[in-house]
């Protein structure tokens, strides 16, 4: 089995998220995967892993935010532009979702409820190991993740409630499968990585800041092979990577402004 693919790798940082943490009565924690069994040395150990949840929303948040400083008009993620009372519930620079009639730059990449998205992200589960080498089976990100009772206070200082809450922070990558896309719609992702600020909840009170720290366009060969092993085969799995730089990476405005006027960023580049 050969097939080849296009994936943008997206590293970052968070000091502190709460990746959507999914609650259950009073407790608020990380979406728990399962336990991992790791080697340190000789020694047989096993971890917790968590899923990040959120990135794909992260980045379409982005893409949005983008869009908007653009005045590119794009889809919404409501379907309906108004409430039953008559209130215009799309803010400005937005269309309901699936209105546009030649499909808008967000719509051919995230798709709508009826359309399949045409990126695919994904992120490894984060584990938090303590120890300095480790040996894991499957591909894993190591970051420190902890947990805090809290309890929240009334206003005179009587406690109401308390609740637990899981929280990640370190370095972390994410990748967005992007074969599927034209040249210029990769551009234009490219830059929505500039937009991203937040992931998860908490973002007023200081959590879920996220500082991306590097990209990398990458061509991948992936490779797949029945190695006969005694009385079964075995599945060798190999990836041959091949980074790429795109020319004239801003190119993608050229073919998105029609739609509105031209960015802000080409604005002040003018001044
Ligand atoms: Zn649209």
């Amino acid at each position: 089995m050969e097939k080849n693919k296009k994936r943008i790798v997206v590293r970052a940082f968070t000091p502190i998220a709460k990746p959507l943490n999914h609650s259950v009565q009073k407790t608020s924690t990380m979406l728990l995967l399962g336990y991992l069994p790791y080697k340190n040395g000789e020694k047989e150990h096993s971890t917790k892993a968590y899923f990040i949840k959120g990135v794909r929303g992260m980045l379409r948040h982005a893409a949005m935010s983008m869009a908007r400083v653009c005045r590119i008009e794009v889809c919404h993620t409501s379907e309906k532009d108004q409430l039953k009372d008559g209130t215009m519930v799309i803010p400005v620079g937005f269309h309901a979702l699936g209105a546009c009639e030649t499909p808008c730059i967000i719509r051919r990449i995230f798709g709508t409820f009826r359309e399949e998205s045409r990126i695919i992200v994904k992120s490894d589960p984060i584990v938090s190991i303590k120890h300095n080498s480790f040996e894991v089976g499957v591909p894993v990100q190591n970051v420190h993740i902890s947990s805090e009772y809290r309890i929240a206070k009334a206003f005179d200082g009587t406690p109401i409630q308390d609740f637990r809450q899981a929280y990640f922070a370190g370095y972390f990558n994410f990748q967005i499968d992007v074969t599927q896309l034209d040249d210029d719609e990769i551009k234009f992702l490219l830059e929505t990585l500039l937009y991203i600020e937040t992931l998860g909840s908490g973002k007023n009170s200081g959590y879920g800041h996220i500082k991306v720290l590097d990209v990398e366009l990458q061509e991948v060969t992936i490779r797949k092979k029945l190695v006969a092993n005694g009385e079964k085969y075995e599945v060798q799995d190999e990836e041959d990577v091949t980074p790429i730089i795109l020319n004239n990476i801003e190119d993608w405005r050229k073919k998105y402004l029609y739609i509105k006027t031209e960015c802000e960023a080409d604005k002040k580049n003018e001044i």
